[in-house]
């Protein structure tokens, strides 16, 4: 056990930020350092969305900020840059187009789709793309989701009949939206799967979770059965989460498919809490982070006693979980670029982890958003609340940026 971290040093500082240059780690190490300012990050997440729809002339500052530290680029061809640079180091892309959310209508969602195609078709051309990522509320209204998600509480979104009985006691409007959906859907992992493409269906928020489930699930019976193409994503800091993903083992090995699942533990935790508070519902969130902790390294050891039939993403900016799964594998003589263990860390975060996992030979990737500024807005403000304190992880990356300062002299 003690040789395995010998091999695997997360510490290392040197291999972490070997890409970055000077000036870029110092002014990483500005930025984690105003994200440790708890209040500030409050006030920006509630503003700046405000600040952007009204015209005020901020985008100049996001850009050089949390743009550059976080995303690949305004556009698909611009991340060409960071998908080089991360070639050289044996790191390889998570590719994901960043929009979600918001209430577009279809002629939006066909855009959108045709995006993501595009996407796609680049990431073939592309020797460190292997995956695209999806959220579905890019594709469809959040509202006709959570609808779905109301009507069909009582099935497991497992259970292909889950969306029928979901979908009938909706209006022909909502039942039309959701066979485009389907539509749009089965394109994108149609033309991956000819590709040698793979698709991870983000996890997003609760209350629209159980028909994401469902899609994922659908396109896993059709396109996972000579291997993994389509991945679903569990959230640990669910509650429920665990047993959900050992039921999908079953069901994946019952149906005759390959289960694709991509770990993570939940990137909605604040919101998850008050709206379950306000609405008057139970919390759907662990107890506590220990607990969270406790079933993610259950779900990752799970995966990996499946291996040969479980295709994994230990998508995690936290060491120990990564430690947990790469000892089990050199403990376990599995290679370590096995084509179902994947890890991955968000792009602009964990490079300690990501390039020493890189170095040591493991399947690694970065997340890496692209898109519009109005469009990564969101997804910008989850970073910022995640390296605050409102996530309980203020300083790790300025700990781990500052000790490379230190070490460079600069
Ligand atoms: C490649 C990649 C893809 C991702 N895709 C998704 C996605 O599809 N959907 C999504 O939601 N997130 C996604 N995430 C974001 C991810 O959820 C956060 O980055 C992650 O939660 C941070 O946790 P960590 O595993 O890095 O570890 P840590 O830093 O150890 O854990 C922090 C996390 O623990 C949980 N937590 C904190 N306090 C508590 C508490 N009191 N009780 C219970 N739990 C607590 C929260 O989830 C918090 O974010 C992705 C991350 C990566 C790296």
């Amino acid at each position: 056990m003690q040789e395995n971290r010998m091999t695997l040093d997360f510490n290392n500082t040197e291999k972490a930020f070997v890409y970055k240059k000077d000036h870029a780690l110092k002014k990483a190490k500005l930025l984690f350092w105003i994200m440790g300012f708890t209040p500030i990050v409050k006030i920006a997440t509630l503003i700046t969305p405000f600040l952007i729809k009204s015209g005020f002339p901020i985008k100049k500052l996001i850009r050089y900020t949390l743009f550059e530290q976080f995303v690949g680029g305004e556009s698909l061809e611009k991340t060409e840059v960071v998908c080089n640079q991360l070639e050289q180091y044996k790191v390889q892309v998570i590719l994901d187009y960043g929009v979600e959310g918001g209430e577009y209508d279809n002629q939006q969602h066909d855009q959108a789709a045709g995006e993501f195609i595009k996407v796609i078709r680049y990431a073939a051309t592309r020797r460190n793309i292997p995956f695209v990522s999806i959220k579905i509320t890019g594709l469809v209204s959040f509202t006709l989701l959570e609808r779905i998600n109301k009507q069909g509480a009582a099935k497991s979104s497992y259970d292909l009949t889950y969306i029928n009985d979901a979908l009938k006691n909706l209006d022909f409007n909502d039942r039309d939206n959701w066979g485009k959906l389907m539509l749009r859907v089965d394109n994108i992992c149609k033309i991956a799967s000819d590709l040698g493409i793979g698709i991870m269906f983000d996890a997003e928020e609760s209350w629209i979770q159980d028909p994401i489930d469902f899609v994922a699930h659908a396109m896993m019976n059709k396109y996972n059965i000579k291997k993994v193409v389509v991945y679903n994503t569990i959230q640990l800091y669910r509650s429920n989460r665990l047993a959900f993903m050992k039921d999908g083992v079953e069901h994946a090995e019952k149906e005759g498919y390959q289960l694709g699942v991509k770990l993570v533990r939940g990137a909605y935790l604040e919101k998850e809490v008050s709206r379950a508070a306000k609405v008057g519902y139970q919390n759907p969130i662990q107890e506590s982070k220990e607990v969270t902790d406790l079933d993610y390294d259950a779900a990752v050891q799970t995966c990996l006693e499946k291996i040969e039939t479980v295709s994994s993403i230990i998508a995690s900016h936290n060491e120990n979980s990564n430690l947990i799964a790469a000892t089990y594998v050199m403990k376990h003589g599995i290679a370590t670029n096995h084509p179902n263990l994947h890890f991955s860390q968000l792009y602009g975060m964990s490079d300690n982890l990501t390039f020493n996992l890189a170095d040591a030979g493991f399947n690694v990737s970065k997340y890496l958003p692209f898109g519009p500024i109005e469009i990564v807005i969101p997804y910008l403000l989850r970073r910022a609340q995640e390296n605050s304190s409102i996530a309980g992880q203020t300083g790790r990356e300025f700990d781990l940026i500052k000790k490379e300062c230190l070490r460079r002299v600069i």
